[in-house]
């Protein structure tokens, strides 16, 4: 074992099982470890790195950048931040942008944003927030209350109160719950992806987006995995034609650097006030400059790519022996095998193929301009071993 591995292992807290790989460096869609052995990245950091490891835009972005100013408190103005909040805004029709540095940030504003409306407008006993049974929204106490899985909730009781969870299959209990509950928000995600990539239905979307506006409960929909072309549209709501109050996004927006954003719509652009939120970080002008990049580059050129890039996985590994389902939306993908999703993963491993497991599946969320060469490949060795 390398020294890297054992130092990480002594001194390093156990919170993750990584896999006995260490990389070193990257460019695109290829990253090499220890041993200068070649991987093609299915799975691009979680879908951090939208353009691909050490990317040249985004890197020419990012280092300019740092050689003017890394860091001003929110005291002052920078460019970056402004640009990409104008940005963010023009590309979903929502007014106003408060950044942090992670999807569990951009979630706890969301959350504040949603309980201060609804405490005004209704009173503050209207303070539940209702979110999906199989969610994920982040791993600080409250999000962790937010997320819909049981197991993520054990061993850190109390969590904050106020959230209760409904299964996405039963739209019809929803308006029951928003009234028996004082709802403040309902919050989703489009397509659950620590939730085994599944993919919202349909009428549950459109029944919160209507009660959202009927009720005028806060609609917050959780693109932090979703977001910035990640579904084949700039957001995966935009999939499903209604319009979110907040939407929150990190992961790809950086393309590598921590930033997180919640997006405020119309009715709650102005709930928060002087000294109601804040962040050290938020807003950091290398993590802006960098978001800039990548947030510029999400064109309908790219958008449709990411489609074809869908069907391409679609057409490769559909009908193949040992694949069960294919579900997801543009380069979100989960593939339900008949091997074990863990297994499928190690083998690939050795097989020069990095990919993601997500519940039961194995996910894959490589970069969205990931060549068609490398996909293909990749795909066939995932293929091959779903078939031996
Ligand atoms: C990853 C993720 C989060 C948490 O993001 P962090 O940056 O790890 O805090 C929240 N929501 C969803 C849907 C996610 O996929």
């Amino acid at each position: 074992m390398s020294n890297i591995k054992e130092l990480d292992k002594e001194y390093v807290a156990g919170t993750y099982a990584r896999f006995p790989v260490e990389i070193t460096h990257g460019k695109g869609s290829l990253v090499y470890d220890e041993n200068g052995k070649e991987y093609i990245d299915m799975g691009s950091g979680i879908g951090v790195t939208a353009f691909g490891v050490a990317d040249d835009e985004w890197q020419k972005a990012v280092t300019e950048q740092i050689s003017k100013v890394q860091h001003m408190s929110n005291l002052y103005y920078t460019e970056p931040c402004a640009k990409l909040a104008e940005l963010l805004c023009k590309k979903t029709g929502l007014k106003k942008v408060f950044f942090g540095n992670s999807g569990a940030e951009a979630n706890e504003c969301a959350i504040k944003v949603a309980r201060k409306y609804a405490a005004e407008k209704k009173g503050a006993d209207h303070y539940t927030i209702i979110t999906l049974e199989n969610s994920f929204h982040g791993r600080t106490l409250t999000t962790l209350s937010a997320t819909g899985q049981d197991h993520y909730h054990e061993l850190f009781q109390p969590l904050t109160p106020g959230f209760v969870h409904i299964d996405s299959s039963k739209h019809e209990e929803l308006l029951p719950l928003v009234k028996s509950t004082k709802a403040a928000a309902i919050m989703i995600e489009i397509i659950q992806g620590e939730g085994g990539v599944l993919n919202t239905p349909k009428e549950f979307i459109e029944e919160a987006y209507r009660i959202s506006q009927e009720e005028d409960v806060v609609l917050i929909i959780d693109e932090v995995q979703t977001g910035n072309g990640r579904s084949g549209e700039f957001y995966a709501y935009m999939n499903y034609g209604i319009k979110p109050d907040v939407v929150t996004t990190a992961k790809g927006l950086g393309g590598g650097l921590p930033i997180g954003a919640a997006i405020l719509g119309e009715r709650v652009e102005n709930v928060l006030g002087f000294g109601d939120h804040g962040s050290t970080y938020g807003g950091n002008p290398v993590c802006s400059a960098g978001a800039v990049s990548v947030i510029s580059r999400i064109d309908e050129d790219l958008l449709n790519d990411v489609k074809r890039k869908n069907k391409l996985v679609h057409d490769t590994l559909e009908g193949k022996k040992g694949i069960l389902s294919i579900s997801g939306m543009g380069l979100m993908i989960g593939i339900e095998t008949e091997k074990k999703a863990s297994d499928v993963v190690k083998a690939c491993i050795e097989r020069g193929v990095l990919c993601l497991t997500a519940k039961n599946k194995v996910r894959l969320l490589p970069a969205l301009n990931i060549p068609d060469e490398l996909l293909l490949k990749a795909l066939n060795v995932i293929s091959d071993i779903c078939s031996e």
